[in-house]
């Protein structure tokens, strides 16, 4: 069974990957696999970008996104005829003659993987480039472009020591996708602990941060720059102390919650003892 492995923190958001899937597909025509790709409007293969985090304390996260070859595939549940079928190998085809009309086939997709061709009258998505593999490909031209390792191709056996801890994309979705995730974005919180009074920032303080449900810790401290971060956090609400030598020690519970957003908490004042 073929499987992908998207690792989120290698990806740079080149795009290459969004860029070959297009070279591949748009103006080409793969029966029986795929219709052409229109020039505009369809991403088979995309990377979604999100910026996170408030100014100066931000992150981007770029997660590509691509039909995920569901097991349990809705695609498949709404589509009359046969339209959508499964391969051998495990990757999920609209048939671009059987799906003529068949619009809720876009609808059904839960990972919006789905595009409609108003011009064919058909729903297009990713192939897993079935009409290379049957050439002799081993990988698709989006794994293959990618030159940072955050795209994989292969039989399941291959990863599953790599898929230990891996998520789906929507675990809600139940779909059982075969595209695993690594490295998905949890939340951030980062901040600086400083001295107000001297105008300093203060290096090497001592952070903990405690999640306030699970009484859970992680303890950093401050860099060069009087910055912490904690990273990969769960969304929660936390709690931090500070303590650092000479300074008394602090406690901040207030608004330090991650349940909505990744959180910059911006300058933490310790006072000399
Ligand atoms: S080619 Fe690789 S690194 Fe570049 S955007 Fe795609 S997955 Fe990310
Ligand atoms: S990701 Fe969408 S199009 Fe792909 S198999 Fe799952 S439901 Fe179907």
């Amino acid at each position: 069974m073929k499987v992908f492995v998207v690792d989120v923190a290698k990806c740079v958001g080149c795009r290459s990957c969004q860029l070959v899937c297009k070279d591949e597909h748009c103006d080409n025509d793969w029966m029986p696999y795929a219709a052409p790709q229109p020039d505009t409007g369809q991403f088979w293969m995309r990377v979604d970008e999100k910026e996170r985090g408030q100014v100066p304390k931000v992150m981007v996260s770029y997660t590509p996104v691509m039909c995920q070859h569901c097991e349990n595939a809705p695609c498949m549940a709404v589509a009359k005829d046969g339209a959508v079928y499964r391969r051998e190998d495990g990757l999920v085809v609209v048939d671009p003659v059987k799906a003529r009309g068949q619009k809720a086939i876009v609808e059904a997709c839960p990972y919006d993987a789905v595009f409609w061709n108003e011009e064919l009258e058909i729903p297009q998505k990713c192939t897993g480039c079935a009409h290379l593999l049957d050439d002799g490909w081993t990988v698709p031209r989006c794994v293959e472009a990618c030159a940072h390792d955050a795209l994989l191709f292969g039989e399941y056996e291959d990863f599953a020591d790599m898929l230990e801890g891996a998520e789906a994309l929507k675990p809600e979705a139940s779909t059982a996708p075969h595209v695993y995730y690594l490295n998905l974005p949890k939340r951030f919180i980062g901040g600086e602990v400083a001295d107000l009074e001297a105008d300093e920032v203060i290096i090497g303080a001592e952070v903990t941060l405690t999640n306030k449900a699970t009484g859970e810790t992680l303890t950093t401290v401050t860099d060069d720059f009087g910055d912490f971060w904690f990273k990969q956090i769960d969304a929660a609400e936390y709690a931090i102390d500070v303590v650092a030598e000479g300074y008394l020690p602090r406690h901040v519970e207030d608004f330090v919650s991650t349940v909505d957003r990744d959180l910059n908490i911006g300058t933490i004042a310790l006072y000399q003892a």
